[in-house]
């Protein structure tokens, strides 16, 4: 039986893990659970998964969980809240894997005592690796780790590399859906609603991402996560717009070859594979049908329309702190944008002007990377109106 601690276990990617648990009944066992503010569904996945561990961000959030899981008469899981409390769950001892699907930088700390408490990784949040990747990835070298990719593309990239020696790639291709806006001008993207950008063709996902999706940041921060992942530079990974998302992602190697991972766009598979990895099991659900699909369409991205994709390509080549200020802006920037506060192009142009403004830190810590990230705030409070 494997033992697993969800992070961010109240998200699109936790209760899929959650439902996959579920579903391989007697596989896994949860050991601890961290959640930011959803306090009912942590509660009732308590109850369900009934973990050693669980986690809040909020002190009162945890004190009134506590109350809550007594009412239900459970004493055995322990309630703990911050970033301790985030940590601890990462790290719960009995955990053979810690599966990192927070969203934000708030992922990166978690994700660093995991590695150095020896377990398996199977991640989820990208802006871990796009920026601090410097330092995660030479730690999971160290420690002998497993770093088990999460996000669809890039567990189509690993799922093609198996079998394959070391050094053969040549690039990658990372297949983007172009998102809800594809095909649009700069003109007709002004008036974009909140509504409008949290509609994603193909995939159900949480607002943050959903949001990325359409800008092409998302795009933007894999490009980030595949070379650090992958150990590959910039010009070895190219995006190619496939809007249907059918193909997930694809790596020519050395000799030519072109190997690509297909299926129903459903984010389990790439879940459960990095769960269950190196095997493949059943999983229930759709199959590719292809005379219904008759063909599939690629496009070259629109980096002049979508900036931010390629504003991610400058911030991977210059490194150093500039990708987490890329990272930081966005997500500061988007946060505005569903409150309301800014329009749609308003985010990218926050998130070119965080960077043009940006003292670039080579090689930086980790305390350099949170504090590029905090300074990266503070600007972004001070210069927007
Ligand atoms: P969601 O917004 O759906 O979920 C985020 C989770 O993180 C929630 O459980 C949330 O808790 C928790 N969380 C947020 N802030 C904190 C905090 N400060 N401390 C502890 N937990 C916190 O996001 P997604 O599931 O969509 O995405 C998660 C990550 O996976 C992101 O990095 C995203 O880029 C990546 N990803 C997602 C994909 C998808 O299909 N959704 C695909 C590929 C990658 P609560 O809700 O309780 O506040
Ligand atoms: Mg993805």
């Amino acid at each position: 039986m494997k033992k697993i601690a969800v992070l961010g276990s109240t998200g699109s990617i936790g209760t899929q893990t959650l439902e996959i648990v579920r579903e391989r009944a007697g596989e896994f066992q949860v050991t601890a659970l961290a959640a930011g503010s959803n306090l009912s569904l942590l509660e009732q996945q308590t109850a369900e998964f009934r973990p050693k561990l669980v986690s809040l961000t909020k002190e009162s959030d945890a004190k009134e969980l506590r109350e809550r899981l007594r009412l239900r008469n459970i004493y055995s899981t322990e309630v703990v809240y911050g970033m301790d409390g985030l940590t601890a769950c990462a790290c719960e001892e009995d955990a053979d894997m810690t599966v990192n699907a927070v969203v934000g930088m708030v992922g990166i700390l978690p994700t660093v005592a995991a590695v150095k408490a020896g377990k398996e990784i199977a991640l989820a949040n990208k802006e871990t690796l796009v920026t601090a990747g410097h330092i995660i990835m030479p730690l999971v070298k160290k420690y002998k780790g497993k770093l088990l990719p999460v996000d669809s593309e890039h567990s189509a990239v690993f799922q093609c590399l198996q079998g394959a020696g070391e050094q053969s790639v040549e690039k990658l291709f990372l297949t983007a859906s172009g998102g809800p806006f594809f095909g649009k001008t700069r003109e007709e993207l002004r008036s974009i609603t909140v509504e409008q950008a949290l509609q994603h063709p193909n995939w159900a996902m949480g607002k943050k991402i959903t949001v990325d999706s359409s800008t092409l940041v998302n795009k933007g921060l894999e490009v980030m996560e595949a070379g650090w992942l992958f150990s590959l530079t910039p010009e070895q990974i190219e995006v190619v717009v496939q809007p249907k998302s059918i193909i997930h992602s694809m790596v020519q190697f050395d000799d030519g070859a072109v190997l690509a991972q297909l299926g129903v766009p459903d984010m389990k598979l790439p879940i459960q594979y990095a769960l269950t990895y190196p095997n493949r099991l059943r999983l229930a659900g759709e199959r590719l049908n292809f005379f219904d699909l008759q063909k599939i369409e690629f496009y070259r991205p629109d980096t002049e329309t979508f900036r931010a994709l390629a504003l991610a390509y400058d911030a991977f080549r210059e490194g150093g702190s500039l990708p987490a200020v890329y990272n930081a802006a966005n997500e500061m920037a988007v946060a505005l944008f569903l409150e309301h506060k800014i329009g749609y192009l308003e985010i990218t142009e926050i998130l070119e002007r965080a960077m043009d403004a940006h003292t670039k830190i080579n090689n930086p810590t980790l305390e350099e990377v949170l504090s590029t990230e905090a300074e990266t705030y503070s600007y972004i409070r001070e210069h927007s109106r």
